[in-house]
């Protein structure tokens, strides 16, 4: 399942990066989970509950910090936000969160109407922080 390789993703890379630093034992760990990425984040702790025993994770606290998604016009500049559209239709925000690329099919620029605009954030997932002891 997706949240689970997630999950050994997210381990293996804190643990690599405690490793750099020399540290011994990860206490905690921040995760930034895009919105558009759309990972059901219970089922990431979860996995990384049972993942991490018998690492230096053991006893880390993994932390989600959700980011909102943004968009840039490419036309007139104009930022916005993904939660200020109106998406009623449940099935269409189900299909942005499931291929984030079709975002495109939907969304326009509320300001001058062009669907030529980039994704500024709230795409993909990563490691924000970890502390840990040496
Ligand atoms: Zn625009």
């Amino acid at each position: 399942m997706h949240e689970w390789s997630l999950a050994e993703a997210v381990l293996k890379s804190s643990v690599e990066e405690a490793q750099k630093r020399d540290l011994k034992r990860l206490t905690e760990v921040k995760v930034v989970l895009g919105e558009l990425q759309g990972i059901e984040e219970e089922i990431v702790k979860f996995g990384l509950d049972n993942l991490k025993k018998g690492t230096m994770a053991e006893n880390a606290n993994f932390i989600f910090i959700k980011e909102h998604a943004s968009f840039q016009c490419r036309n007139c500049q104009n930022i916005w936000e993904l939660r200020e559209v109106d998406l009623n239709d449940y099935s269409i925000q189900e299909s942005i969160h499931f291929v984030p690329e079709v975002v495109h099919s939907f969304i326009r620029c509320p300001k001058c109407g062009s669907p030529d605009f980039e994704v500024v954030r709230g795409r993909g997932i990563y490691i924000k922080e970890i502390s840990g002891e040496d």
